[in-house]
């Protein structure tokens, strides 16, 4: 087990990759927080993670409530002891339209959860991690921190500022431990993904990726165990793609 004697936080783990990391981190002996707004689906996560013999308990926080993040980080400490590891995973896929006619509101609770969510979580997390001996973070942007995408200007603009915000708090406290990456996903099934495109622009999105076909949350919890594991000592303040080519093109 690679995260013995870890604690870790994986936000919007009610669902989908949020989900599947919550499992891996759990499966490689991290006691886990499982935090979502969604309070069904993050104690659904919680007993799927106990019926594996692993260690998790549930934590409702929105993340785009800086209280939340703080609570958070809180029960993390005071339940398991301190904080080693946090994936800064929830997220919204938004309202779709041209920027001319895209609703205000929608592009605010966007960057709310997307952006300002992730930079509220590691305010908190960093500050803990560095009282119990360094840490890792893994942020949770897109193939959409990369490249643009028509009708999502919100999404697109949320996910270059999480590689940015990465990059920035990376060179912060890379000399005291504390490793931060973030991780571009292609279109990936998840209800994200199902809920919001219908069977004709699946399969567009679907040929959009050169393997030829949508990853898997599985595909992407690979590669955020590895990135805040120890085996990844040497790594900070990277983008890495998971994307079944997308971003080669
Ligand atoms: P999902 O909808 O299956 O899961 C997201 C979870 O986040 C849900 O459980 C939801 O309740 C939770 N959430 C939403 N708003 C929240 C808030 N304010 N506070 C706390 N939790 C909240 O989606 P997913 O596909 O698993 O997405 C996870 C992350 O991966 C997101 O950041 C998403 O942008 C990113 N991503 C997804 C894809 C994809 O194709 N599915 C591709 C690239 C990146």
């Amino acid at each position: 087990a690679i995260l013995e004697n870890k604690v870790a936080i994986v936000t919007g783990a009610g669902s989908g990759i949020g989900r599947a990391i919550a499992r891996f981190y759990a499966r490689e002996g991290a006691k886990v927080v499982v935090s979502d707004i969604n309070q069904a689906g993050g104690e659904e996560t919680v007993k799927e993670i106990h019926a594996d013999g692993g260690i998790a308990l549930f934590f409702k926080a929105d993340t785009s409530s800086i209280e939340d993040n703080r609570l958070l980080v809180e029960k993390a400490v005071q339940e398991f002891g301190g904080l080693h590891i946090a994936c800064n995973n929830a997220g919204i896929g938004g309202p779709m339209g041209p920027t001319a006619d895209y609703p205000i509101d929608g592009w605010n609770k966007v960057i709310g959860i997307n952006l300002s969510g992730v930079f509220y979580g590691m305010h908190f997390q960093v500050a803990a991690m560095l009282k119990s001996g360094g840490g890792a973070i893994v942020n949770i942007a897109s193939i959409l921190g990369a490249v643009g995408t028509r009708f999502s200007p919100a999404y697109v603009a949320a996910k270059h500022g999480v590689v940015g915000l990465t990059k920035a708090t990376a060179l912060e406290y890379a000399s005291q431990g504390v490793r931060v990456n973030s991780i571009g996903p292609g279109y990936i099934l998840t209800p994200l993904l199902t809920n919001a495109l219908d069977e004709a622009a699946m399969e567009q999105v679907k040929s959009l990726h050169p393997i030829g076909r949508l990853g898997t949350s599985e595909e992407v919890a690979e590669l955020a165990l590895w990135l805040s594991s120890d085996k990844a000592s040497f790594v900070t303040g990277s983008y890495y793609a998971v994307d079944g080519g997308y971003l080669a093109q």
